[in-house]
């Protein structure tokens, strides 16, 4: 685990700001190399306590962000530097505001029919310049999948952004990785839906307070069964922190 690295509950999270993100990133560009990126919030970290594929998929990650306020309070609960959440949705649109200046071409990949395109005019409005060089709708089955890998392939961005949800966006790219050949992948959560005005992000004043997950919860019933994994989340680090105290690992 490289010092930059943060574990919290098995997941190894990157311990950085926005710019330092962003810098990152755009060094994974111009290296051509291909890798993952993953931003995780509690929820994921929750899920990959008990989702092995997932917990190694995102310890072999080349850049896990830490997206949400319950990471980063569980960073500083363990002791650790965090400076500050990098949140999916805001880094994804960092990545597309700096894409006109340095030339970088997005894909958009997943959502429900006809969202990506919402969010390809969106982000043509908000960063004039930017080159989206493909969309596909993230409702798919096996047998699409040739095609989907061909039309990525084939468009050749310098970054794909991923809407399939957790875990399925991460297994996905890493299952697929290799065979696209795009220097920089990311999943990138309910952003398409955001950018396209089907779902709200919190306002500003909630964000600052570290309220965004509850403001999540009460708009979307179906998620409101997913906020217990916040309270579960915070017992489990304070249990995580006391277990190692007790067997002397260092934090
Ligand atoms: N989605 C998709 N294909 C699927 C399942 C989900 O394209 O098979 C999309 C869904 O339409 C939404 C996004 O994935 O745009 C998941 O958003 P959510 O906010 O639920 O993400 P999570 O919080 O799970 O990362």
């Amino acid at each position: 685990m490289s010092k930059n690295k943060v574990d919290i509950l098995g997941v190894h999270v990157d311990s950085l700001t926005m710019d330092e993100a962003v810098k990152e990133i755009q060094v994974f560009i111009e290296g051509k190399k291909t890798v993952l990126v993953a931003t995780a919030n509690a929820e994921m970290i929750m899920r990959a306590t008990y989702d092995h594929e997932l917990k190694t998929i995102l310890n072999e990650a080349a850049l896990v962000v830490p997206d949400g306020a319950g990471t980063v309070w569980a960073a500083h609960h363990l002791g650790h530097l965090m400076p500050e959440r990098v949140a999916g949705y805001d880094l994804a649109q960092e990545l597309m505001r700096e894409a006109p200046r340095r030339g970088d071409r997005l894909f958009f990949f997943g959502a429900a029919p006809g969202i990506a395109e919402k969010a390809k005019k969106k982000a043509e409005k908000l960063y004039p310049g930017i080159e989206i060089v493909g969309i596909r709708n993230g409702f798919f089955s096996a047998k699409d999948e040739p095609e989907i890998l061909h039309e990525i392939q084939e468009a050749a961005p310098d970054i794909l952004l991923v809407a399939l949800g957790v875990p399925k966006q991460e297994k996905w790219l890493a299952a697929h990785l290799h065979e696209l050949s795009v220097p920089v992948s990311m999943g990138v959560g309910g952003t398409f839906d955001v950018m396209a005005g089907i779902m709200k992000r919190a306002p500003r004043w909630m964000q600052k307070a570290k309220l965004e997950w509850l403001f999540r919860g009460a708009l979307q019933p179906k998620r409101a069964g997913r906020l217990m994994a916040l309270p579960r989340f915070v017992f489990k680090v304070m249990a995580y922190k006391k277990s190692r105290q007790r067997k002397g690992t260092r934090l």
